[in-house]
């Protein structure tokens, strides 16, 4: 190993302490701080954070990069050597475009905004929050300008959440997507709905973390390198894959809430757990988006968890803990129960089949407002026209409609996408894996997911970020983004459920 290699590891590995340090604090900030610590817990994650990212955009830095890309000129771009030099440039790239004052300036503007959009929200009033999105707006504009000129303007935006992924994919698979799910949605609503009345009972909250630590230990996560804590919003962290924790709630008479929820924190710890171990203290040592982090947990909530063959092997536990809800309903019925389809205005309680059609309203909103095709002020009225249009829903206020998420109060622009890439993606896995496996249903129903676990550790943890989420998708299936698999999923699925 050369000198200029051994000093970036260096200076890489101080780094990665840091960043852990700090996702370590935003933890417990969500699980263990009284309501008092949070002044003094946001100045220590923002004193971390900010020496973290010192250490970084050092000239010294730029040097080490631009001296081991000479260096490795001519040898394999595809080593794990090369590819941290590449990851970790294009990182420090970006760190420099953004100045300082600029970085400054946006984390004022994040904290009145937030508190506008809590009040916002509270009262309804989207007047309240109006002027603080106007002005994201305009940050984001100039965040933009920082960068050279994209195909599209969206495109920098997208590439904070997504590397590698454009305004134009998602374009391309929300085009196929949309019209599709629309009448998929509309056929559904024509056919006699689901009971799932037992389902919306008091359930034993104890016996519900137990038997949702079954579940999550037969996936395959880790107790040794991971906890399960309770939290208001269920998440999951990594601090290194060694530590990776998750949280889940317990919500009054909705059980599937605790259930799916830490299957689907569980899909997301898996990815951190399974990162390739030499990568832990340098810039590849982590998931590559969040689209392909959310292929992970959809794969497991949904494909997996919400499957016939799922519940044929844990049913009957469940019927044992909870024999006085459950004890006199048949798999089919629970099967079915859970794969309801109710269109609804909010999205973290959309159904499976309707979900994506939240995130395409958000995110087709959003780059009209980038375009400046859509002015802040007729937000709401955009946003109540696409919810008829895609769902035959109308908000009855603010609250339930334009101000329910948290996301464009805190500048989080190119983010909702990485939702639907993710729902797309888990299909697209999903058939690759069956296409290895052919025992896959039949593992599943007993209750053996080794098989799954071993194939998405080597396609998709293990490589962390030293793969571009497009390059992820192409080694395990051979092809580009593609959303029917996904269609074909959701369109099968269904109207298999609401024939019976
Ligand atoms: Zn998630």
């Amino acid at each position: 190993m050369s000198a200029a290699l051994d000093r970036l590891l260096v200076i890489l590995g101080e780094i990665a302490d840091l960043q852990k340090s700090a996702a370590l604090l935003e933890w417990d900030e969500q699980v263990y701080m009284p309501p008092g610590g949070a002044e003094t817990h946001g100045q220590m994650v923002g004193t971390v954070r900010k020496l973290a990212h010192e250490m970084f955009v050092t000239d010294e830095v730029g040097r080490l990069l631009e001296q081991l890309a000479t260096d490795d000129a001519g040898g394999d771009p595809d080593s794990d050597m090369a590819r941290l030099v590449a990851v970790t440039a294009r990182d420090y790239d970006k760190a420099r475009r953004v100045p300082a004052s600029f970085v400054a300036e946006q984390a004022r503007i994040l904290s009145a905004s937030q508190q506008a959009w809590f009040q916002a929200r509270a009262t309804s009033s989207f007047a309240t929050f109006q002027p603080h999105l106007e002005r994201f707006i305009e940050l984001k504009q100039r965040y933009i300008s920082f960068f050279p000129p994209a195909a599209h303007p969206y495109d920098t935006l997208l590439d904070e959440f997504e590397p590698g992924t454009t305004t134009a994919d998602v374009q391309a698979v929300f085009a196929t997507l949309r019209p599709r799910q629309v009448a998929l949605i509309r056929e559904l609503a024509q056919r006699p709905q689901i009971d799932d009345t037992f389902l919306h009972v008091p359930y034993d909250e104890d016996a519900l973390w137990a038997f949702s630590r079954t579940v999550v230990t037969a996936m395959g996560f880790d107790w040794t390198r991971g906890r399960q804590d309770r939290s208001a919003h269920p998440f999951a962290t990594g601090i290194g894959s060694n530590d990776v924790r998750i949280t889940s709630r317990h919500v009054p008479k909705e059980p599937l809430s605790l259930i799916f929820g830490s299957v689907h924190e569980a899909g997301h710890a898996l990815y951190e757990q399974g990162i390739a171990p030499a990568f832990a203290r340098h810039s590849l040592g982590a998931a590559t988006s969040l689209g392909i982090h959310e292929s992970q947990s959809r794969l497991w909530e949904n494909l997996v968890g919400r499957s016939r063959p799922f519940w044929s092997h844990f049913y009957p536990a469940l019927q044992q803990h909870f024999p006085a809800q459950l004890g006199g309903v048949p798999l089919d019925r629970f099967y079915r129960a859970i794969n309801r389809v109710q269109p609804s205005l909010i999205r973290v309680e959309a159904d499976e089949a309707t979900y994506n059609l939240h995130v395409m309203l958000r995110v087709e909103l959003e780059i009209a407002l980038i375009e400046g095709r859509l002015q802040v002020r007729d937000l709401p009225e955009a946003w109540r026209a696409a919810m008829q249009d895609y769902l035959g829903l109308t908000p009855p206020d603010e609250a339930t409609g334009v101000l329910q998420d948290i996301h464009w109060s805190i500048g989080a622009f190119g983010y909702f996408a990485t939702y639907t890439l993710g729902n797309l993606i888990s299909a697209q896995l999903w058939n690759a894996f069956g296409a290895a496996h052919p025992s896959r249903d039949t593992d599943m129903a007993a209750g053996d997911f080794s098989a799954l676990l071993a194939w998405l550790r080597t396609t998709v943890h293990a490589p962390g970020r030293k793969y571009v989420p497009k390059e992820i998708v192409q080694r395990a299936t051979g092809g580009g983004l593609d959303a029917e698999p996904y269609l074909r999923y959701l369109e099968e699925k269904y109207r298999a459920v609401y024939a019976g």
